[in-house]
């Protein structure tokens, strides 16, 4: 039985044979015309490369590039006015192989079903480069939830959980926040599914409040895990954390926490930005005065402690370590070629298109992938759904402990793999999960 496995080792002897044989992959779209914006061929694209490198056996190509199950809902909500709007919601379980389909909700007017295959997909390979046992998932709703009421999005929210209810469970397919979705819309999610169910199932979501079975350091978990992997790249490169200068794109969830957590290690922060603009202070921004700031009128819009900026310029800027933390496709072959920071930390999923990854790699810019640099979040949904499982709660340190444990290695594990067969951190990354995920398939074979 031939495993794609990937080595891990140094000792060259035990390294695979990563010559290329294409030609053992027939690829249906193989000369299609490459959307760079499609997020989904986007993934597909590094799935590729690292597939061909691993050199992964055809069969098991085919069905690791084909979503397992797509839902699509119409959801159907009564304004506070009396009207009713119909808003589409999608549930796209990519691979469950290594256990329950695991990915988040987002509520946006950008959503479309090839960007959640797209997420869906990353969450399957993110699982496998931390090694948790879940496979990956992703759902969202086309929406402009900053439009909508509290009460409509809590009817909208639950009326899209009865649509993909026959997908939910702890042992089959567990949500969790996504861009615009929080701890209050997952306890409508558990609430509704637990009324389906006539008992309380904690461990149908996570990213939960902490007083219903959500877990302590969950909130800060994707952030916390930026910093980290960020302070191990640094420390790869040889540069100081102490006065390190960073750029974080998106001051929701991942980058508020993660732009904090770094001016609590010693760092600059010297510009945010969000939907409403961008924020640039050479000096450093006073982040607990924005957190609070956007905290009162939920967006950047009207923030003065620094010079305003376009998001396009904050990408841009001369700074050691640049946070894309909003959406996909930000950092294109457009402008790959003007950017300036010497690392990038992927805290959002696909900020970076496939071409512009070249870009990057040519000017020597350091990426930590996506897969990797934001896994933070699932790892502790994971510690989360553990917890709920066992009925035992663990102390915010413990659960930052072991977070801290699994991202240093999991970095680790990345970098010896680049290094050994002289692959970006992408494609690293990529090679690892992608042999995780493969192996677990050949050993479990086709069901009938
Ligand atoms: P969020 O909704 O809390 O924050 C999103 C932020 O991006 C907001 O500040 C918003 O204003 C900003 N934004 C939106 N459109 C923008 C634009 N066009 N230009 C600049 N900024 C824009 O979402 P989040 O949970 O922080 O997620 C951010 C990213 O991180 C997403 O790609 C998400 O998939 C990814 N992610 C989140 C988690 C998590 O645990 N929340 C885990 C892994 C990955």
């Amino acid at each position: 039985m031939r495993l794609a496995l990937v080595s891990l080792t140094s000792d060259p002897d035990m390294a695979p044979d990563l010559r290329l044989k294409t030609d053992r992959i027939i690829r249906p779209d193989k000369d299609r015309f490459l959307n760079e914006e499609n997020p989904f061929e986007a993934m597909m694209s590094r799935f590729d490369r690292a597939a061909e490198l691993l050199d992964l056996e055809p069969g098991i190509y085919k069905v690791l590039r084909h979503p397992e199950k797509q839902i699509i809902v119409s959801i159907p909500v009564t304004h506070d006015n009396g009207d009713v709007e119909v808003y589409t919601g999608y549930r796209v379980l990519y691979n469950t192989s290594r256990g329950p389909a695991k990915g988040g909700i987002r509520f946006d007017m950008q959503v479309t079903l090839e960007e959640v295959k797209a997420l869906a997909a990353w969450m399957t390979w993110k699982c496998a480069v931390v090694n948790i046992p879940f496979g990956g998932a992703k759902g969202g709703v086309v929406c402009d939830p900053l439009k909508m009421s509290v009460s409509e999005l809590e009817r909208l929210t639950r009326r899209y959980t009865a649509g993909i209810i026959h997908t939910l469970g702890p042992d089959s397919d567990v949500p969790a926040p996504d861009v615009n979705t929080n701890e209050r819309v997952m306890a409508w999610v558990m609430d509704t599914y637990s009324m389906h169910m006539r008992h309380t199932v904690t461990a149908v979501v996570t990213g939960k409040p902490v007083e219903m079975g959500g877990s302590l350091g969950r909130r800060e978990a994707t952030g916390r895990g930026c910093m980290l992997v960020t302070k191990e790249a640094l420390r790869h490169l040889g540069m100081e954390l102490k006065g390190t200068t960073v750029a974080v794109q998106g001051f929701g969830n991942v980058g508020s926490v993660a732009a904090d957590l770094f001016v609590k290690e010693g760092c600059k922060v010297v510009a945010i930005g969000d939907r409403s603009g961008a924020v640039y202070n050479k000096n450093g921004i006073p982040i607990d005065e924005a957190i609070a700031y956007v905290k009162q009128h939920r967006t950047l819009e009207g923030y003065t402690s620094g010079d305003r900026i376009s998001n396009d310029d904050l990408l841009l800027l001369d700074v050691d370590v640049l946070v894309p933390a909003a959406l996909e496709n930000v950092i294109t072959s457009k402008n790959a070629p003007k950017m300036r920071a010497k690392i990038v930390c992927e805290g959002a999923n696909g900020p970076t298109t496939a071409a512009a990854d070249s870009i990057l790699e040519e000017k020597g810019i350091f990426v930590i992938p996506d897969i990797l640099a934001n896994a933070g979040g699932v790892t502790v949904s994971y510690f989360e759904w553990v917890q709920d499982r066992g009925g035992y709660f663990w102390t915010e340190d413990v659960v930052n402990d072991r977070l801290r444990e699994i991202m240093t290695r999991s970095f680790a594990d990345v970098l010896n793999l680049s290094k050994l067969h002289k692959v970006p951190m992408r494609t690293a990354a990529y090679m690892l999960s992608i042999s995780r995920v493969a192996t677990v398939h050949k050993l479990r074979g086709i069901y009938a």
